[in-house]
Parts: C-alpha cells; sequence; structure tokens
C-alpha cells in the first residue's frame, strides 16, 4: 500500500484530537456515484495518479456550509506534493483543489453574509474566524478547522484545515470540481464585485495573498535590493509587490524558459531594476567559477542582496 494511504490508516486508527469545530475527513461526498446527483471531479487516485471522475455532488451537512458552484480553479505548485505522494494522508479519490471561485449555489440555516446567486474566492485555508490566531488574521494557523494528530506529533502544532490538501490538514474536499463544500462559509469565502473577471479573483484563493505576504512579511524596505528564488507566479508578483514597496532591484534566480518570460512580461517602467540569474549557467561552488552567491554579491556591490524571497517553497529570510 502506498505510504500517503498507510498514514491515513494510521490517523485513523490513532484517532483525531477533538479540537476542529467543522466535520474532518470529508476529502469526497460519499465514494462512487449511485443514485444521488453526480459531478465531475478531479480525484487523487494514487501515487503520480489523478482522474476526472463522476462523483457524489456536495450537500450541506453543516448549518455554516455553503455549496459553490465552481466557475474558476486553479493547478498549484503545492499540488505537486499531493501528486508525488510527498504530502501523506491522501486517500483514493480524495477531491483536490485549493484555489477556487463561483457562484453560491445554496447556504445553510445560520450562513449569515453570504447569498445565494452571488460570486465568491475562497481562502485556501478554512478558517474558523474566532481563535486565538484567526482574531490576529493569522488564519493559517487556526485552531478550530483542523483535529490532525499526526500532524501535531510531526510539527508540534496543526496547521488551519485546507481545501483538497489531504487528511493531514483536516480532509476537505477541494475545488478542482463542479461543486464543492465551504465550510465556515461566512468566514472563508470573498464577494466577488461585478467588474472584477474570475480570471482576476482567483489569484486571491493564494498566489496573490502569498507573494503579497512573502514581500510583507519578509519587511522590504525602500531602497532595498531583493533577490527572489523561483519565477514562478507567486515569484513574478512578488517582485512587482516589492517594487510597490520600493525596492530599487529585483533579482529572479530561476533557468530557461521563466526567465525569459520575466524579461518579456516585466513592467516596462521598471525595466531598470530587473536583474535575471540562471543558476544552471553558474557553477554550485566546486570550481573558482561564478556561482549565485558570487554573482548575487556582483550585482550588489560585493555585499549581496538586503532581502531574499524563496518561492519555490516560499519560506522567507531576512538577511
Ligand atoms: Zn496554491
Ligand atoms: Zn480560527
Amino acid at each position: 500500500m502506498a505510504t500517503s494511504q498507510a498514514a491515513y490508516l494510521a490517523e485513523k486508527t490513532i484517532g483525531h484530537d477533538g479540537s476542529a469545530i467543522t466535520a474532518q475527513d470529508v476529502t469526497n461526498y460519499g465514494g462512487e456515484a449511485g443514485k444521488e446527483e453526480t459531478m465531475k471531479a478531479l480525484c487523487w487516485m494514487g501515487k503520480n495518479s489523478v482522474e476526472v471522475r463522476d462523483v457524489p455532488k456536495p450537500k450541506i451537512i453543516e448549518p455554516n456550509d455553503v455549496i459553490l458552484k465552481v466557475t474558476g480553479s486553479t493547478v498549484c505548485g503545492s499540488d505537486l506534493h499531493l501528486y508525488h505522494g510527498t504530502v501523506i494522508q491522501l486517500n483514493k479519490g480524495d477531491i483536490l483543489g485549493h484555489e477556487f471561485c463561483g457562484i453560491v449555489d445554496e447556504v445553510g440555516s445560520a450562513v449569515k453574509k453570504v447569498q445565494k446567486g452571488k460570486r465568491y474566492v475562497a481562502s485556501f485555508q478554512i478558517a474558523c474566524g474566532d481563535c486565538f490566531f484567526c482574531k490576529q488574521k493569522l488564519s493559517s494557523q487556526c485552531e478550530r478547522t483542523s483535529a490532525n494528530t499526526t500532524q501535531r506529533a510531526m510539527y508540534g502544532g496543526q496547521t488551519a484545515g485546507m481545501f483538497g490538501y489531504s487528511h493531514f490538514t483536516g480532509g476537505f474536499a477541494g475545488g478542482q470540481a463542479e461543486y464543492v463544500r465551504v465550510p465556515l462559509g461566512d468566514v472563508n469565502l470573498l464577494e466577488i464585485p461585478d467588474g472584477v473577471p474570475d480570471e482576476k479573483a482567483l489569484y486571491l484563493s493564494d498566489v496573490l495573498a502569498t507573494s503579497y505576504n512573502a514581500v510583507h512579511d519578509t519587511a522590504v524596505y525602500p531602497g532595498d535590493q531583493v533577490a527572489i528564488f523561483g519565477a514562478g507566479p507567486i515569484g513574478q508578483m512578488a517582485g512587482v509587490f516589492a517594487i510597490k514597496a520600493g525596492a530599487t532591484k529585483i533579482i529572479f534566480v530561476d533557468t530557461e524558459p521563466r526567465l525569459t518570460f520575466i524579461r518579456e512580461h516585466w513592467p516596462s517602467d521598471h525595466a531598470d531594476k530587473l536583474e535575471l540569474v540562471d543558476y544552471k549557467k553558474l557553477s554550485f561552488g566546486v570550481t573558482n567559477k561564478p556561482t549565485v552567491v558570487s554573482k548575487l554579491k556582483d550585482l550588489c556591490g560585493g555585499r549581496g542582496p538586503d532581502a531574499a524571497i524563496e518561492v519555490s517553497n516560499t519560506s522567507l529570510h531576512r538577511l
């Protein structure tokens, strides 16, 4: 049996710790389709295996639930960790996807703000809105939406529950599906103004919020020279946010074809601030040839950048 599924069975045997206020392990809506209404959803079927399947549509199971008809969804770099089996505790048939927006199809009896027929974008993490961390707007650390015992044992604590991100983060069906159940809907959905298309609003689920916080939590000051490791969508947006924070030089460390894409799409009024470093053309330090480190020092007055943002896995470092 795959490690990921074995780890899920272990969690089931040990049991959750009771810290969640919303149902755990609703990663699909009832297994194989029977007589119920069905929808199409992307399901994890094992390591390196996903399938679009016909599965039961979600139903309201808690009074704060919202059922969203998905009109936009994305595939994230983080989904690769699930696909490759490096995030444990997936189970066969789990519905993936943590970035999505849509139109409200149904609301539970306790939902106050979210309205049927309106458009909303979902937060990738599921927050209660009311615990120690949620009150500080640190909702990815919500203490009441995941009760996963294995995560607490491995990391010393639990994150918030997350859509489409294995039982390890609570076990919630994701939004790479025609419909999705959003627990605590009033907290986890943001209304989309009429003038904003799905293709723009969708970035608020993860990419835009992650890149914005990468820049501001790292603390980029006016005049800083900033190195960005990883030039994917989050890296590109982090570069733009760093410019807005007053950075005078943005150095992207990556390789082709991403560096050419950046060169072609970078705002032309900030062209003088852009530097591209292709790590594949540099040595890894076993010779006297230039390395990424020596190149960064050369570009930044011999000292190196003031701040570095690593956005291949989104960890942050202030130098
Ligand atoms: Zn994501
Ligand atoms: Zn909370």
